[in-house]
């Protein structure tokens, strides 16, 4: 009996450790709130998750490259195309009906009822024109230079456009002055970007790269090696991080609750569109989302929620579902024994294009600032909100709140104005952690789906490359 709850405690030791960091976190930023800590001190106090964040950044392009191109080498064209068809259909159905969600929620809470005046207003936005973004999105999956989209975002115009919004900046201590926050003006991220690197255009090439290579045969077996071993040392290394990753989250959760605005904003419109966001958010995650894997597949879908935990609360932590990569990759094989083939293909897409959170979000907030504009939409456009919405969250990089961003696009395309994204930003660090939770949740759902209806191509080919094991 004492050895079953000592063998309890050790298998999900990661876990438990997380969760406890998530309560100390909340307990600690609370209980550190009334003494108004200085931005300098907040620097430091916030410096073991600023490290998290980094480590785990650290380690998602070479994750991400390695992994497509040895998911994509170890499998032939049909299977990969299969596949790929599979993973498609269920990314654009999950994220049609996380949109159709969020519009239904906003227009029947009405959370936008009142007046504008209630809201302080920030300093305008510039304005984005959808063609613009559109374009955008499509350019970044063609990098003209690969050592640049490791390096750096891609300069176009959409990115020029939007240099000059305002925000505050996690900058190194150094270079402050004085002890107050400072917001300073940054480069906001492109769409497909992630914390500067071209995450879509690595997406796309790896991909490519990772066919030609499986076609090669003989001839390709050297770059086959090549990836799958640094494959197999990048999750080594994060196998070392997940030790730090409660420490982390525990000074990201606890750092954010000490520097966020006073919540006595939260009431009137603001706090009905928190509630909005959040019970849209939940419907999809812990409805939707289960009960199609259940359909699917037929098995439990919270025991395969529960393998995922450490995951969920590291995109809460974290808010950057790419930063999360390394550990869903972990949770999904090591938990879930999830077929590394499936995973190497489905993860890294996924968390570049695949955010059903972001994509409920950007509608019901479209629909929200109509409301509060006095804004009344009409069939068309409403339509075209879905549309826009869906298309913006596949641009949005997997970093924080990159959909407050690219929800330019949405509002542009029905004439709502961009300025009035500064209404809702009160708000989106702690909508944007939801979202980002149901964006690595959905992915990783999807991997279990994809793993489930490819389960008969996984079974014949090459059993040398992952963990075979396949289910049923
Ligand atoms: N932070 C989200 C993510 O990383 C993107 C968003 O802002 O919606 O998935």
């Amino acid at each position: 009996k004492k050895n079953d709850v000592k063998g309890f405690f050790i298998r999900n030791a990661f876990v438990i450790l997380t969760i406890a960091a998530v309560i100390i976190g909340i307990i600690l930023g609370f209980a550190l709130r009334p003494y108004k800590m200085s931005y300098r001190d907040m620097k430091f106090f916030s410096f073991p998750g600023e490290l998290l964040m980094r480590m785990l950044q650290m380690l998602v392009l070479p994750l991400l490259v390695s992994s497509l191109i040895t998911g994509m080498a170890a499998l032939d064209s049909r299977a990969s195309g299969k596949m790929g068809m599979r993973a498609v259909i269920y990314y654009t159905t999950t994220t049609v009906i996380a949109v159709f969600i969020g519009i239904v929620m906003v227009l029947i809470i009405h959370p936008g009822k009142g007046s504008k005046a209630e809201f302080s207003k920030k300093p305008p936005i510039e304005q984005v024109s959808a063609a613009d973004a559109f374009l955008d999105l499509i350019r970044n999956m063609f990098p003209p230079n690969l050592v640049e989209a490791c390096t750096k975002q891609f300069k176009t115009q959409y990115g020029k456009r939007i240099v000059h919004v305002t925000v505050t900046v996690n900058d190194s201590i150094f270079t402050l002055n004085g002890s107050q926050q400072i917001a300073q003006e940054e480069m906001i991220p492109m769409p497909g970007s992630v914390n500067g690197i071209n995450a879509l255009g690595l997406v796309v090439f790896s991909m490519c790269f990772g066919l030609i290579i499986g076609k090669m045969k003989e001839q390709g077996q050297p770059l086959r090696d090549f990836f799958d071993s640094l494959n197999e040392a990048i999750m080594r290394l994060v196998a070392i991080i997940m030790w730090y990753a409660p420490v982390g989250i525990l000074f990201l959760i606890a750092g954010k609750i000490v520097e966020m605005e006073d919540i006595s904003a939260m009431g009137g419109q603001l706090g009905m569109y928190t509630v909005t966001v959040i019970s849209g958010l939940l419907i999809h995650a812990i409805l939707v989302l289960p009960t199609l894997y259940f359909i699917i597949t037929r098995k439990n879908p919270f025991g395969f929620i529960a393998g995922l935990l450490q995951a969920l609360i590291t995109a809460l932590g974290t808010s950057s579902s790419s930063a999360t990569l390394p550990i869903t990759f972990k949770c999904l094989e090591e938990n879930n024994k999830v077929d590394k083939r499936v995973t190497r293909f489905v993860l890294p897409v996924g968390a570049t294009i695949n955010m059903d959170g972001t994509a409920l979000y950007e509608a019901l907030a479209a629909i929200f600032i109509a409301q509060v504009n006095d804004y009344s939409l009409n069939f068309g456009q409403i339509l075209t909100i879905s549309i826009t919405a869906t298309a913006a969250s596949i641009g949005a990089a997997g970093i924080p709140q990159a959909g407050l961003v690219t929800m330019m696009i949405v509002l542009t395309s029905v004439g709502l104005p961009t300025d009035d994204i500064s209404l809702i930003i009160a708000v989106d660090w702690f909508l944007d952690r939801l979202r980002t939770t149901t964006n690595v949740l959905g992915d990783s759902i999807g991997a279990g789906i994809v793993e489930h209806l490819s389960r008969h191509e996984l079974q014949k080919k090459d059993p040398e490359v992952g963990n075979s094991v396949v289910v049923e």
